[in-house]
């Protein structure tokens, strides 16, 4: 029998709590999309051309991947039936991370269900309450969320501030010289392309200062594999850094347009996470379709197709510069953000920008500050010259509409 009292109380709880949320201008609701991921998109019956999906390379609905999965089901059918330590370690599981090893060129790689599952197994894994987590003030919450649940010591720089780092790893270093005290593991984590701004991290610097300090690195690549690099391995490569990083973070579910996350790094650390990331241990083993569809996407992207998507991408990347309604913006990756500060006009420029058929979301507080509400707008190699004039005119007829 449910105790009707109490959940009344739960709900009249929460619908004073939702209430509040709606009215900062903060409150989100799901749209249904009615339609494979491409550039066009079928949300609640309006079809509209859409700017904010992080399939960069417009692999999400390539046939390569999907024949892949359909094999991948018909072989092995639709679930994995335990956790990977369990009997759930099927074959495509081994090919994703053989392939992502090789295409990282890393000794081994772990696959993980999400890319936040990645981040927090392994951070929780590596680290504890004598240790220090030094963060990026705009990593990921996935990253966030990792370094609170450790419970390691948490020191963070404002963004991209490299004399900030290096004073907290001085910090860092008088501490563990002082001999009374258990010296501390020292790791940094920083993503190659932030998720939110678009901009990148200054990596060789950073480096240079993990080396100088005996830390190790954390790289989340999510919004730069497949577009950074000869390869498309990331940012990593792109600076001849590869080999200097300790650990390689990304997902599944962007450029690679799949699902699930993985790190790639030494043997050792694989061997680790195995045995002591509790976010695969205790998890049942992702879909094998999913598995499948990943090691066909690293296949692609390492092939000419993945080559030519690049440059597409990149094409279309540098046409967005002459738009005057971006002229604020940064374009040093796909993700072009348009600052509108307060929540609620966002919401309207989002709205308006719909009605001329283009889906750019509004992105509000918790995932940017309180005052930072921006429209993110995302680049595939799946859009076209006619998409990027369409974009153009939404763009003139609405910001424009709205005084700054
Ligand atoms: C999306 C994202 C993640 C999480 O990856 P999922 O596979 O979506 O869980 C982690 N880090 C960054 C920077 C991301 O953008």
């Amino acid at each position: 029998m449910f105790h009707r009292s109490e959940v009344n109380s739960l709900d009249q709880d929460l619908a004073e709590r939702l209430k509040q949320i709606r009215e900062s201008g903060l409150l989100r609701e799901l749209r249904r999309v009615d339609s494979p991921q491409t550039p066009h998109l079928e949300i609640q019956g309006a079809r509209l051309l859409n700017f904010s999906s992080n399939d960069y390379l417009g692999l999400a609905n390539h046939p390569a991947l999907k024949e892949s999965a359909i094999r991948a089901v018909e072989k092995f059918g639709s679930g994995s039936g335990a956790s990977r330590l369990i009997c759930g370690s099927l074959a495509p599981h081994h090919e994703l991370e053989e392939t992502l090893a090789a295409f990282k060129k890393t000794e081994a790689a772990l696959s993980f269900s999400s890319g936040y599952a990645a981040a927090l197994g392994t951070i929780c894994a590596l680290m504890g309450k004598d240790d220090i987590v030094v963060l990026d003030k705009l990593v990921h919450a996935s990253i966030v969320d990792a370094a609170r649940l450790s419970g390691a010591k948490l020191r963070v720089f404002s963004h991209n501030n490299v004399e900030e780092l290096k004073q907290i790893l001085q910090w860092a270093d008088r501490k563990n010289s002082d001999v009374a005290n258990k010296r501390s593991r020292i790791l940094i984590v920083t993503e190659s392309v932030f998720s939110m701004d678009g901009d990148l991290a200054p990596l060789r610097e950073i480096v240079a200062l993990k080396n100088k300090y005996g830390a190790w690195l954390m790289l989340d690549e999510a919004h730069a594999t497949g577009l950074f690099g000869q390869n498309r391995r990331g940012l990593a490569e792109q600076e001849g850094l590869g080999d200097q990083v300790e650990i390689q973070m990304g997902t599944l579910g962007k450029a690679l347009g799949a699902s699930g996350g993985y790190i790639c790094g030494s043997r050792l650390l694989i061997d680790f996470l195995v045995n002591r990331a509790r976010s695969f241990i205790f998890s049942t083993a992702p879909v094998p379709a999913a598995a499948a569809a990943a090691t066909a996407a690293v296949q692609l992207v390492q092939s000419s197709f993945g080559e030519e998507k690049q440059q597409s991408l990149w094409k279309l990347i540098g046409q967005l510069k002459s738009f005057p309604e971006l002229s604020g913006s940064t374009f040093s990756s796909a993700i072009i953000p348009l600052l509108i500060g307060d929540e609620t006009k966002a919401v309207e420029v989002a709205a308006a920008l719909r009605t001329h058929g283009v889906f750019i979301p509004a992105i509000r507080y918790p995932t940017v500050a309180r005052g930072e509400a921006r429209l993110r707008l995302t680049m595939t190699a799946a859009h076209s010259s006619e998409d990027l004039d369409k974009l153009k005119s939404a763009l003139h007829e609405t910001i424009g509409n709205f005084p700054k």
